[in-house]
């Protein structure tokens, strides 16, 4: 009766990560209360924010000129509070769009600041191929783009090769494998996937970046954020200390170097299934297909319920593509063990033999 939970977001977390969440609900270190339950500002609580952040720190190699900033608000927070914080009226920014969460963050940009687009992904040539030609206006303060596209099943591995500071919205990719920190200004994640659980942001920001005159409500200025330790307000707490939770998970277990080598064979499991039986089948170019989010299709959609349905009594869970793409989509974090793609694989052998 195992069940293998491929949401997109929020996903599933570590087991061991949810029974010791689970064994210190009660009673927390002693103190008779959760963790949920106490002051932000007290010494336990503390302790747990400074060893998320030190952890956190480890595991990506930040270098000492970035803060690191824990966020009430998700990953969208960021579409607005990215460009507020880093421009003021009448400066510019680029936006490269990759699909529809890079498209979401150019959108929502658009209402506050003058951005542009650097380049657009054409959905309609297949495979579908990642933009080359990216132009960055002379005057752009940074260029921002989605290394992984959630619900296009799409990912950049990388960086655009332009002058100006790079911001990348890492809510889907983040921790999933190396990344040489340096090469960004900032890169933010919303928390549901590889960090804990949602509403949560993580935000990972060079210092030079950081203005005090800017004028952003105080609980998406960065500088003021940064200042106070991500505690002008109350932060989400027991996200917080998830996070962390995570993170010290993410340590025993290998780190970065591991998770990407684990999440590589994954994807290469499941794209050698997609690509070996002719019932399915994706149109995202090899060489920019995402590991985290594969997305496929069946040739015959009229099998689409049946393959769901029979998915979902094997305890295949959350198969059915994002309402704006239709298909199937298996949401593979760091969490997801080997175990969970090869049941999904020798399901869609058995269904393909089945349907073929
Ligand atoms: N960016 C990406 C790449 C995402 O996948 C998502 C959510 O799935 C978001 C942003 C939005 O995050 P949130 O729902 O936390 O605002």
């Amino acid at each position: 009766n195992k069940v293998f939970n491929f949401c997109a977001g929020p996903a599933m977390l570590p087991p061991a990560v949810l029974q010791r969440a689970q064994s210190e609900m009660i009673d927390w270190q002693g103190l008779g209360v959760s963790v949920m339950e106490v002051s932000h500002r007290d010494k336990p609580f503390m302790a747990v924010a400074a060893k998320a952040e030190a952890d956190l720190r480890e595991l990506m190699a930040i270098p000492d000129n970035y803060k690191v900033l824990f966020l009430a608000g998700g990953g969208r927070s960021q579409f607005t509070a990215v460009p507020l914080n880093l421009l003021k009226e009448g400066e510019q920014a680029d936006y490269l769009i990759t699909g529809q969460w890079s498209k979401a963050a150019f959108e929502e940009a658009k209402r506050f600041r003058d951005v542009a687009i650097a380049a657009e992904i054409d959905m309609s040539t297949k495979p579908i191929a990642l933009p080359v030609d990216i132009k960055v206006r002379a005057g752009a303060k940074y260029l921002h783009y989605c290394p992984n596209e959630t619900v296009d099943g799409i990912e950049m591995f990388e960086e655009p090769a332009v002058d100006v500071p790079l911001v990348a919205d890492m809510s889907s990719c983040i921790l999933s494998r190396r990344i040489d920190v340096s090469k960004y200004g900032l890169i933010y994640a919303g928390a549901q996937k590889n960090i804990g659980p949602s509403g949560l942001a993580v935000v990972i920001v060079r210092s030079d970046l950081l203005r005090d005159d800017m004028q952003v409500p105080c609980i998406w200025d960065y500088a003021q954020q940064a200042q106070q330790g991500s505690m002008v307000n109350t932060p989400p707490t027991y996200a917080w200390y998830l996070a962390g939770l995570v993170f010290e998970w993410l340590k025993e277990v290998g780190g970065v170097a591991a998770m990407e080598a684990h999440n590589a064979a994954k994807a290469e499991l499941l794209y050698g299934a997609i690509d070996s039986l002719p019932l399915y089948q994706n149109l995202v170019d090899a060489s920019c297909r995402s590991r985290m989010n594969v997305v496929w299709q069946l040739k015959d959609e009229s099998l689409n319920e049946a393959f769901l349905a029979e998915a979902e009594a094997l305890g295949l869970l959350a198969l059915k593509g994002h309402r704006f793409v239709g298909g199937m989509r298996a949401s593979m974090y760091n969490a997801m063990p080997l175990a969970g793609t090869q049941a999904l694989v020798a399901f869609m052998q058995d269904f393909a033999a089945r349907h073929g």
